[in-house]
């Protein structure tokens, strides 16, 4: 008998796929020659991300919320789908849990059934405010168990577990990737997130609102690097489950962003402090050892260049050539 898939092109679901990264993802895996079933409930991304793709015969769109149970024939499955941005996953903080945990069950459940190999979308935030510097993948973390950021933290926490223990149990082949902060266009102007909210703020002349006093650090990765790394993790051996840090390991404080954005801006915005949010960890930075030894990957793109490009695109989007509302 012929088995119809070696024939065909590999069918890849994204969940999340209207958001930022899963946008980017899409599009990369399309010009790789898959079919793509990007699944979305619009929580956090919107139609716009993928309204290019829509007319491409090998991309197809569902609104969808995975934390119900989804029957589709796939062979690979990126789980993207959860709020990335503190703003949005304090919204409806029970949402973002069920999002990870019972998100994670469907997904698990399809991949087991339909024998796909299932890559997790997990964040640095399993580190918590992490007492190793940098944080290196065999750190179990320092997370608040019952505050604001719980609700993402814990939900992605468990999320691993399961990935674990599926691929334990039911020999599901896994792959868990720990995402550092990323950024790049087509992050949403609102997002709330520290690169979109400066450069937006510095484009429109608006005051830069550095919480607390801007000496807590963070490494960016920019986007094109980050999806790469995805694929390449997707692709990487059976054995190879992860957990593996992907970001870029360049570390600033959040006043040295501030700086750089309002410097490459040309902006006159002056600075703000707001209060620090509740667990806002104090410094991050990913040892990315493990991703360069085994998927032979590290970030080329460094953080100014990176800034660059994010800068031309929201100057696009608020130029009125974008469909976003503005104000944040
Ligand atoms: P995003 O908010 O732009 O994208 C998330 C997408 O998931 C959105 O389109 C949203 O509508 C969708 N979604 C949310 N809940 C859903 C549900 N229940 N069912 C279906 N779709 C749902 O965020 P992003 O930056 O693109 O992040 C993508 C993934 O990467 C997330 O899982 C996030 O936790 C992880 N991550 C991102 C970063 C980063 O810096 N961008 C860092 C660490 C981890
Ligand atoms: N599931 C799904 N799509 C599938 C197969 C399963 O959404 O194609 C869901 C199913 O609803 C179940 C979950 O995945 O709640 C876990 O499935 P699993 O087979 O692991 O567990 P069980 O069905 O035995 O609870
Ligand atoms: N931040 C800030 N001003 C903003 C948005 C964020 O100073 O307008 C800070 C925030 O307190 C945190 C860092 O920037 O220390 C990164 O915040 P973001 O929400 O982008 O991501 P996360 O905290 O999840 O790493």
């Amino acid at each position: 008998m012929v088995d119809m898939r070696v024939a065909n092109r590999k069918r890849v679901l994204v969940t999340g796929g209207a958001g930022f990264l899963g946008s980017h993802l899409c599009e990369r895996l399309l010009n790789d020659g898959r079919d793509v079933l990007c699944v979305d409930n619009f929580y956090s991304g919107t139609r716009d991300n993928v309204a290019h793709m829509l007319g491409n015969p090998h991309f197809e769109l569902i609104r969808h919320d995975i934390t119900f149970p989804l029957y589709v024939e796939v062979d690979e499955i990126y789980n993207l789908a959860c709020p990335a941005s503190p703003i949005h996953y304090q919204r409806d903080p029970v949402q973002t849990t069920k999002t990870s945990v019972h998100g994670a069950i469907n997904m698990l459940g399809l991949a087991k059934r339909v024998k796909a190999k299932i890559l997790q979308a997990s964040t640095s935030e399993v580190y918590g405010d992490p007492e190793m510097h940098p944080q290196r993948e065999d750190y179990w973390g320092r997370v608040n168990p019952v505050g604001l950021r719980s609700c993402y933290d814990e939900g992605k926490r468990c999320a691993e577990t399961l990935f674990f223990d599926y691929h334990r149990q039911h020999n599901l082949q896994i792959k868990v990737a720990r995402l550092f902060n990323t950024y790049g266009p087509r992050m949403h102007p609102n997002d709330g997130r520290v690169v979109s909210n400066f450069i937006v703020q510095a484009i429109k002349g608006a005051p830069i609102t550095v919480y607390g006093r801007g000496s807590q650090t963070r490494s960016f990765c920019y986007v094109d690097d980050l999806i790469d790394a995805l694929v390449r993790l997707m692709g990487s051996p059976d054995e190879f489950t992860g957990p593996v840090n992907l970001g870029n390991p360049g570390e600033f404080t959040i006043m040295e962003l501030a700086s750089k954005v309002i410097e490459l801006t040309n902006s006159s915005s002056r600075i703000e402090y707001l209060p620090l949010p509740q667990d806002d960890p104090v410094q991050r930075r990913p040892d990315i050892a493990l991703a360069q030894a085994t998927l032979g990957w590290q970030p080329t793109i460094p953080l100014e260049s990176g800034l660059r490009k994010t800068i031309l695109y929201f100057e696009k989007v608020l130029g009125g050539e974008g469909k976003f509302s503005t104000d944040v």
